[in-house]
Protein backbone atom coordinates (compact mmCIF):
# COMPACT_ATOMS: atom_id res chain seq x y z
CA UNK A 1 0.00 0.00 0.00
CA UNK A 2 0.79 3.58 -1.16
CA UNK A 3 2.30 5.82 1.81
CA UNK A 4 0.61 8.82 2.03
CA UNK A 5 2.69 10.79 5.01
CA UNK A 6 3.56 13.45 2.55
CA UNK A 7 -0.11 13.88 1.13
CA UNK A 8 -1.60 13.79 4.45
CA UNK A 9 1.46 16.58 5.86
CA UNK A 10 0.76 18.71 3.03
CA UNK A 11 -3.34 18.70 3.48
CA UNK A 12 -3.12 20.09 6.98
CA UNK A 13 -0.38 22.76 6.05
CA UNK A 14 -2.17 24.02 3.06
CA UNK A 15 -5.86 23.25 3.73
CA UNK A 16 -6.10 23.12 7.28
CA UNK A 17 -3.44 25.71 9.36
CA UNK A 18 -3.18 28.30 6.05
CA UNK A 19 -7.13 28.55 6.77
CA UNK A 20 -8.18 29.00 9.81
CA UNK A 21 -7.80 26.00 11.86
CA UNK A 22 -5.91 26.72 14.78
CA UNK A 23 -6.91 23.90 17.39
CA UNK A 24 -3.57 22.04 17.66
CA UNK A 25 -5.41 18.73 18.89
CA UNK A 26 -7.55 18.82 15.76
CA UNK A 27 -4.58 19.54 13.84
CA UNK A 28 -2.63 16.68 14.97
CA UNK A 29 -4.94 14.41 14.26
CA UNK A 30 -6.08 14.79 11.00
CA UNK A 31 -2.45 14.74 10.67
CA UNK A 32 -1.77 11.22 11.62
CA UNK A 33 -5.50 9.66 10.79
CA UNK A 34 -4.74 7.79 7.41
CA UNK A 35 -7.77 8.88 5.67
CA UNK A 36 -7.04 6.84 2.07
CA UNK A 37 -7.96 4.14 4.36
CA UNK A 38 -11.85 5.59 4.19
CA UNK A 39 -12.29 5.92 0.35
CA UNK A 40 -12.38 2.97 -2.04
CA UNK A 41 -8.92 1.56 -3.49
CA UNK A 42 -9.89 3.27 -6.65
CA UNK A 43 -10.38 7.21 -4.94
CA UNK A 44 -6.96 6.95 -2.52
CA UNK A 45 -4.95 8.98 -5.09
CA UNK A 46 -7.22 11.49 -4.52
CA UNK A 47 -8.07 11.16 -0.13
CA UNK A 48 -5.90 14.41 0.58
CA UNK A 49 -7.32 16.33 -1.82
CA UNK A 50 -10.02 19.52 0.04
CA UNK A 51 -13.24 18.31 -1.74
CA UNK A 52 -15.79 15.58 -0.82
CA UNK A 53 -15.11 11.92 -2.17
CA UNK A 54 -18.17 9.82 -3.21
CA UNK A 55 -18.35 6.93 -0.52
CA UNK A 56 -21.19 4.71 -2.24
CA UNK A 57 -25.27 4.77 -1.39
CA UNK A 58 -25.20 8.30 -3.21
CA UNK A 59 -23.06 9.73 0.07
CA UNK A 60 -19.58 11.13 -0.05
CA UNK A 61 -17.15 12.05 3.11
CA UNK A 62 -16.96 15.94 3.40
CA UNK A 63 -13.77 17.47 2.61
CA UNK A 64 -11.20 17.71 5.17
CA UNK A 65 -11.50 21.41 6.13
CA UNK A 66 -15.16 21.32 6.45
CA UNK A 67 -14.62 18.16 9.12
CA UNK A 68 -11.91 20.31 10.31
CA UNK A 69 -13.89 23.11 10.90
CA UNK A 70 -17.39 21.18 12.44
CA UNK A 71 -14.64 19.39 14.53
CA UNK A 72 -13.60 22.78 15.98
CA UNK A 73 -16.22 24.41 16.23
CA UNK A 74 -17.38 21.36 18.89
CA UNK A 75 -14.62 22.31 21.23
CA UNK A 76 -13.80 19.12 22.62
CA UNK A 77 -11.49 18.71 25.59
CA UNK A 78 -11.14 15.07 26.14
CA UNK A 79 -14.02 13.94 28.59
CA UNK A 80 -16.77 14.56 26.44
CA UNK A 81 -19.71 11.93 25.40
CA UNK A 82 -20.23 12.94 21.63
CA UNK A 83 -23.36 11.86 19.32
CA UNK A 84 -22.68 11.99 15.36
CA UNK A 85 -25.37 11.79 13.04
CA UNK A 86 -24.33 10.04 9.98
CA UNK A 87 -21.27 7.93 9.95
CA UNK A 88 -20.62 7.54 6.18
CA UNK A 89 -17.38 6.28 6.30
CA UNK A 90 -16.24 6.66 9.91
CA UNK A 91 -13.84 9.06 9.03
CA UNK A 92 -15.03 11.93 11.15
CA UNK A 93 -16.41 9.55 13.50
CA UNK A 94 -12.58 7.99 14.00
CA UNK A 95 -11.19 11.66 14.83
CA UNK A 96 -13.89 12.41 17.53
CA UNK A 97 -13.22 8.94 18.70
CA UNK A 98 -9.45 10.67 19.30
CA UNK A 99 -10.36 13.47 20.41
CA UNK A 100 -13.60 12.75 22.78
CA UNK A 101 -14.25 9.85 25.62
CA UNK A 102 -17.27 8.15 23.72
CA UNK A 103 -18.75 8.08 20.55
CA UNK A 104 -22.41 7.14 19.15
CA UNK A 105 -22.55 7.61 15.45
CA UNK A 106 -25.81 6.97 13.55
CA UNK A 107 -25.98 5.95 10.05
CA UNK A 108 -29.29 4.87 8.09
CA UNK A 109 -27.16 3.01 5.24
CA UNK A 110 -26.74 -0.70 6.26
CA UNK A 111 -24.46 -1.09 3.68
CA UNK A 112 -22.48 2.00 4.76
CA UNK A 113 -22.67 0.78 8.50
CA UNK A 114 -20.91 -2.27 7.62
CA UNK A 115 -18.12 -0.48 5.61
CA UNK A 116 -17.62 1.81 8.48
CA UNK A 117 -17.56 -0.93 10.73
CA UNK A 118 -14.40 -2.42 8.91
CA UNK A 119 -12.54 0.99 8.42
CA UNK A 120 -12.90 1.69 12.35
CA UNK A 121 -11.44 -1.49 13.26
CA UNK A 122 -8.27 -0.49 11.17
CA UNK A 123 -7.59 2.49 13.68
CA UNK A 124 -8.53 0.36 17.04
CA UNK A 125 -11.00 2.11 18.49
CA UNK A 126 -12.77 1.00 21.37
CA UNK A 127 -14.56 3.91 22.09
CA UNK A 128 -16.60 4.21 19.62
CA UNK A 129 -20.02 2.76 18.61
CA UNK A 130 -22.23 2.48 15.45
CA UNK A 131 -25.54 2.47 15.36
CA UNK A 132 -28.24 1.47 12.23
CA UNK A 133 -31.38 3.82 12.39
CA UNK A 134 -32.58 6.97 11.83
CA UNK A 135 -30.22 9.73 13.56
CA UNK A 136 -32.72 12.66 13.83
CA UNK A 137 -34.60 10.75 16.45
CA UNK A 138 -31.07 10.49 18.16
CA UNK A 139 -30.08 7.81 20.76
CA UNK A 140 -31.84 8.07 24.45
CA UNK A 141 -29.96 4.99 25.76
CA UNK A 142 -26.83 7.52 25.92
CA UNK A 143 -28.60 10.83 26.28
CA UNK A 144 -27.49 13.41 27.50
CA UNK A 145 -24.75 14.12 25.08
CA UNK A 146 -22.16 16.97 25.62
CA UNK A 147 -21.71 17.20 21.82
CA UNK A 148 -23.84 16.40 18.57
CA UNK A 149 -22.04 16.61 15.20
CA UNK A 150 -24.91 16.39 12.45
CA UNK A 151 -22.58 15.63 9.33
CA UNK A 152 -25.98 16.23 6.69
CA UNK A 153 -27.61 19.37 5.58
CA UNK A 154 -31.91 19.75 7.46
CA UNK A 155 -33.54 22.50 7.07
CA UNK A 156 -34.26 22.72 11.43
CA UNK A 157 -32.64 20.95 14.38
CA UNK A 158 -34.34 17.50 14.62
CA UNK A 159 -36.04 17.95 18.08
CA UNK A 160 -35.10 15.53 19.87
CA UNK A 161 -31.50 16.05 19.56
CA UNK A 162 -32.26 19.73 20.71
CA UNK A 163 -33.22 17.59 23.74
CA UNK A 164 -30.59 15.03 23.93
CA UNK A 165 -28.05 17.83 24.20
CA UNK A 166 -26.62 18.73 27.75
CA UNK A 167 -27.29 22.07 29.10
CA UNK A 168 -23.91 23.41 28.53
CA UNK A 169 -23.73 21.32 25.43
CA UNK A 170 -22.33 22.27 21.70
CA UNK A 171 -24.16 21.00 18.23
CA UNK A 172 -22.70 21.90 15.10
CA UNK A 173 -24.99 21.20 11.94
CA UNK A 174 -25.18 22.26 8.89
CA UNK A 175 -28.85 24.53 8.50
CA UNK A 176 -30.03 25.16 5.50
CA UNK A 177 -32.08 24.76 2.15
CA UNK A 178 -31.49 21.57 -0.15
CA UNK A 179 -28.96 23.07 -2.21
CA UNK A 180 -27.34 25.05 0.62
CA UNK A 181 -26.65 25.18 3.79
CA UNK A 182 -24.70 27.26 6.91
CA UNK A 183 -22.56 25.59 9.31
CA UNK A 184 -24.43 26.08 12.49
CA UNK A 185 -23.27 26.34 16.21
CA UNK A 186 -25.99 25.47 18.42
CA UNK A 187 -25.65 25.94 22.47
CA UNK A 188 -27.86 24.83 25.64
CA UNK A 189 -26.85 27.65 27.87
CA UNK A 190 -29.24 28.18 31.47
CA UNK A 191 -29.43 31.81 32.44
CA UNK A 192 -30.94 32.84 35.04
CA UNK A 193 -32.71 29.29 36.26
CA UNK A 194 -33.83 29.41 32.40
CA UNK A 195 -32.74 27.06 29.79
CA UNK A 196 -31.91 28.80 26.00
CA UNK A 197 -30.72 27.83 22.92
CA UNK A 198 -28.23 30.11 21.18
CA UNK A 199 -27.72 29.98 17.65
CA UNK A 200 -24.95 30.93 15.73
CA UNK A 201 -24.95 31.10 11.79
CA UNK A 202 -21.51 30.32 10.42
CA UNK A 203 -19.55 29.94 6.73
CA UNK A 204 -21.80 28.43 3.38
CA UNK A 205 -21.88 24.65 2.97
CA UNK A 206 -23.07 21.75 0.69
CA UNK A 207 -24.01 18.59 2.51
CA UNK A 208 -26.19 15.41 1.46
CA UNK A 209 -29.65 15.66 2.75
CA UNK A 210 -30.97 14.61 6.42
CA UNK A 211 -33.11 12.12 5.96
CA UNK A 212 -35.74 10.70 8.55
CA UNK A 213 -38.33 11.65 10.71
CA UNK A 214 -37.66 14.88 12.03
CA UNK A 215 -35.12 16.79 9.36
CA UNK A 216 -37.13 18.40 7.20
N1 LIG B 1 -19.44 11.87 8.50
C1 LIG B 1 -19.28 11.08 7.30
C2 LIG B 1 -19.85 11.69 6.06
C3 LIG B 1 -21.32 11.79 6.13
S1 LIG B 1 -22.24 11.89 4.63
C4 LIG B 1 -17.83 10.70 7.07
O1 LIG B 1 -16.95 11.08 7.85
O2 LIG B 1 -17.56 9.98 6.10
C5 LIG B 1 -23.82 11.91 5.38
C6 LIG B 1 -24.30 10.57 5.89
O3 LIG B 1 -25.50 10.79 6.61
C7 LIG B 1 -24.63 9.58 4.79
O4 LIG B 1 -23.90 8.42 4.96
C8 LIG B 1 -26.14 9.34 4.97
O5 LIG B 1 -26.53 8.01 4.67
C9 LIG B 1 -26.31 9.66 6.43
N2 LIG B 1 -27.66 10.03 6.87
C10 LIG B 1 -28.57 10.82 6.26
N3 LIG B 1 -29.69 10.93 7.01
C11 LIG B 1 -29.48 10.18 8.13
C12 LIG B 1 -30.25 9.88 9.30
N4 LIG B 1 -31.49 10.37 9.50
N5 LIG B 1 -29.72 9.09 10.24
C13 LIG B 1 -28.47 8.57 10.08
N6 LIG B 1 -27.70 8.81 9.01
C14 LIG B 1 -28.19 9.61 8.05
Amino acid sequence: MKDFTHERKRMVEQHLRARDISDEKVLSVMGHLARERFVSPASQFMAYNDFPIPIGKGQTISQPYMIALMTQMLDLQGDEKVLEIGTGSGYQAAILGKLAKKVITIEREKELVARARKNLLTQGLSNVKIVLGDGTEGYMYNAPFDRIIVTAGSEKVPRPLLDQLSIGGKMVIPLGGRALQHITLIEKKKIDGEIKIVEKKGIDCRFVPLRGKHAW
